[in-house]
């Protein structure tokens, strides 16, 4: 630790991101928070990373799949993972994020991701790509927090961040205002690739928050599928448990 990092520290000690209480190291999260966070591990299926029911009393290989990606033959996604299940614990997280003008827990946060992606870094991905947001959504809100956490991520692994290629040409409905099938309907045409030199031929990491039914990450895996992107992953924070 340089000096002036330890000045700062005494100045704005680290702070966990979700209860504010002051931490000893720059971790994020307080021993009682980390507990209360359901973090995806072993098992879970190591294609789409959908974690296994653990009661179901089994015995897992390791790089074992799901049901689902045993029957596909062809898929939009070389490797998906995420950080830890969509609950109450993690959506407030994810708000504090988004709404509260945390960006302070973007660093934190950005951190998971590197963790839960670790099988991604190792293909030696091009280029990391946010899901982006409409620019009117983006004017209200001031920023988009998927941009943020690859903006981190970026830093982390050393791999270009790419804001501009994918972008959002709809202002849809907020997804989670939205069952299913109606999900998929909003999104229709809803992004696309303004670069396509930029893509094709990359291989290329999504980042989105939350990950409920996936139809946001399927359309715009589409359109980067569709520009040429050799290998397509994916990582974000949360995802439904289902
Ligand atoms: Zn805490
Ligand atoms: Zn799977």
């Amino acid at each position: 630790m340089t000096l002036w990092q330890k000045l700062l520290n005494i100045l704005l000690p680290p702070r966990c991101i979700k209860c504010g209480k002051i931490l000893s190291e720059k971790n994020g999260l307080c021993p009682e928070c980390f507990n209360s966070v359901n973090f995806i591990s072993e098992p879970y299926c190591h294609k789409c990373g959908r974690p296994f029911v653990k009661e179901a009393n089994l015995k897992f290989a390791s790089k074992q799949y799901c049901g689902n990606c045993l029957q596909q033959k062809k898929f939009l996604f070389d490797l998906q993972r995420s950080a830890f299940i969509y609950d109450d614990v993690s959506k407030d997280l994810i708000l504090d994020l988004k709404f509260r003008d945390k960006t302070i827990s973007a660093e934190a946060l950005a951190n998971m991701l590197y963790m839960a992606g670790k099988d991604i870094w190792e293909q030696n991905p091009d280029l990391i790509i946010p899901v982006p947001i409409h620019r009117l959504r983006l004017i209200k809100r001031r920023f988009n927090q998927s941009a943020l956490l690859v903006k981190y991520l970026s830093l982390k692994t050393n791999i270009q961040a790419d804001y501009s290629s994918l972008t959002r040409k709809r202002n849809t409905i907020p997804q989670v205002q939205l069952s299913g099938l109606t999900r998929r309907k909003n999104l229709r045409q809803a992004f696309s690739v303004k670069y396509p030199h930029n893509i094709k031929g990359k291989k290329i990491v999504l980042i989105d928050d939350v990950e409920t039914t996936g139809s946001t990450l399927h359309e715009c895996a589409k359109v980067l599928r569709k520009a040429g992107a050799e290998k397509l992953y994916s990582v974000t924070l949360a995802r439904a448990e289902t």
